[in-house]
């Protein structure tokens, strides 16, 4: 078996290392699902009506220059009673960033998020790559809650089948998991194939998909 360089299921020491973000939430009869680097128009056009199905709600982590170039898909978005979070107004890498350049795109997104009324009650970030160093950690936490996963779908890894990607994705269901998809073009073939199935395991296993701001987000 080939070696990946993500894990679909956030180990117990990895959620201990990084206590001040969230990374599943108590529930017993609620998944939270999330959809980083959108608005796409085909994507999470799609997302929204897949969702609707089973009347779910969910958080959707926003790239500033995405949301620039298709505000409606994102005022659809917010109509339908989901929630926004910020992914940095250019997907940067937190690692590869200095603390102001990363920090500057932070509120970036923020103001374009902003503009389309998309901020409402805590404020919610999500860094790209999973990547944050301490001083940005610090930093961004003063304002919003770190909203990291538990559940990563490979929808965005091409090497991975969508039948393969969805087994994996359906073993890892549980109550309280916060679960990535990605609205983005390349993910885009692999979400279409997974998404469905996934939201019918969900509904078949009892739960039901929430935003995030319907729980109290204090870190473990
Ligand atoms: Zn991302």
């Amino acid at each position: 078996m080939r070696l990946r360089r993500y894990l679909h299921n956030t180990p117990a020491f990895v959620k201990w290392l990084y206590p001040n973000r969230v990374w599943d939430i108590k529930s017993t009869n609620s998944i939270y699902l999330t959809f980083d680097d959108g608005p796409h128009p085909e994507a999470t056009s799609f997302v929204l009506e897949e969702l609707d199905r089973y009347q779910s709600k969910a958080t959707f982590f926003c790239i500033g220059e995405k949301v620039k170039q298709y505000p409606e898909i994102l005022e659809t978005t917010i109509s339908k009673g989901h929630n926004v979070g910020n992914h940095t107004n250019n997907h940067l890498n937190g690692s590869k960033s200095s603390f102001d350049e990363y920090i500057k795109n932070v509120e970036r997104c923020h103001r374009t998020l902003n503009e389309v009324g998309a901020i409402k009650g805590k404020r919610l970030f999500r860094p790209p790559y999973g990547r944050l160093t301490g001083g940005q950690a610090k930093y961004v936490g003063r304002e919003y809650a770190i909203i990291m996963w538990d559940n990563l779908i490979g929808d965005f890894d091409q090497t991975l089948s969508s039948r393969e990607c969805l087994r994996r994705a359906i073993a890892n269901i549980r109550a309280g998991s916060i679960v990535v998809f990605h609205d983005s073009q390349k993910s885009f073939g692999s979400l279409k194939n997974v998404l469905p199935d996934f939201l019918k395991a969900v509904n078949d296993k009892g739960l039901i998909s929430k935003a995030l701001s319907s729980v109290d987000l204090h870190p473990q």
